[in-house]
């Protein structure tokens, strides 16, 4: 398979109930263990991933983040707090980006090179990047990072860019942006990561890895280590108000069906970290800049 279209398994390194139900709940001791687990099976299949990890996960356990780099995987950003970053201010987003990005070069040792948006928050669902808000980009960029992959190419309820390129591209920031997997199916769907992976039929993923691979874009998978842990939303759900709708979106497909499916990814194709692709794309001026 060419350099440029691995497949870059890419790791949201949070917590479920702080990410996903309360900002302003502690990060509980199910991230420690949910990312072991996730970074077992990784090892189990040999593929070494970018785990964009949260600040907050950072601060409340560096060894933890250390350990990632440790067993050989590319430890990238997520923002500090998991709050939407498109209706921050200015300073806001300045603080949110600077503050995750030093609290994981110094559980590391390493520089962070890479930045994901929590929940794909550049702005809300549009047809444009001219849409979203672009001061996040012109922030990554002053605070060097080298690649962004926050852009999700097709338009859903809560999140996209209904026209975004769907392979690597330069933002006019200065940054590559290599965004979230696709699949064409009378118009653009996300693929494989997330609820989609769990939920859709394999087959579409496949149709997306093709597609990948016929255009020579790396094929970007998105995992969070609670996607693991069968037990977790039921468990939160007997002590807190948990909407039906989110507990049934974010229990399916968890556990031994996800960890089968991240398997079947795996068959025959090449990995990269997203710091590899970044390299082998970053030499390229004939890509489309937006
Ligand atoms: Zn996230």
């Amino acid at each position: 398979m060419p350099v440029t279209s691995p497949v870059c398994v890419t790791v949201d390194v949070e917590d479920w109930i702080q990410s996903t139900l309360d900002f302003d709940a502690a990060i509980t001791d199910r991230c420690r263990t949910n990312t072991a687990r996730m970074l077992d099976l990784l090892e189990r299949l040999g593929i070494r991933a970018t785990c964009f990890v949260q600040g907050l996960v950072a601060k409340h356990d560096p060894r933890m983040v250390a350990d990632i780099t440790r067993r050989g995987h590319e430890v990238a950003c997520h923002a500090h707090t998991h709050r939407p970053l498109f209706s921050m201010s200015d300073s806001m987003l300045r603080d949110e980006i600077a503050t995750s990005r030093k609290l994981l070069e110094d559980a590391t040792g390493q520089p962070v090179l890479g930045f994901r948006a929590p929940d794909f928050s550049l702005g809300e669902p549009c047809e444009t990047l001219d849409q979203v808000n672009r001061q996040i980009f012109v922030e990554l960029a002053s605070q060097g990072f080298r690649y962004d992959s926050s852009v999700v190419p097709a338009r859903m309820r809560r999140y996209g860019v209904a026209t975004a390129p769907r392979g690597p591209f330069w933002l006019k920031e200065g940054l590559l942006e290599i965004p979230l997997a696709t699949v064409w199916l009378g118009r653009r769907w996300p693929a494989l990561g997330g609820g989609y992976l769990r939920m859709l039929p394999f087959s579409l993923h496949r149709v997306a890895l093709w597609e990948a691979e016929r255009a020579q874009r790396p094929a970007v998978v998105y995992l969070h280590p609670y996607e693991l842990d069968t037990g977790e939303v039921g468990a939160i759900a007997r002590s807190q108000h948990v909407p039906w709708k989110l507990r049934l979106s974010q229990s399916l497909g968890r556990g031994r069906r996800l960890e089968r499916r991240i398997d079947r990814l795996h068959h025959g194709r090449t990995f990269s970290t997203m710091g590899e692709s970044c390299r082998a794309f970053e030499g390229r001026r004939d890509l489309p800049t937006a």
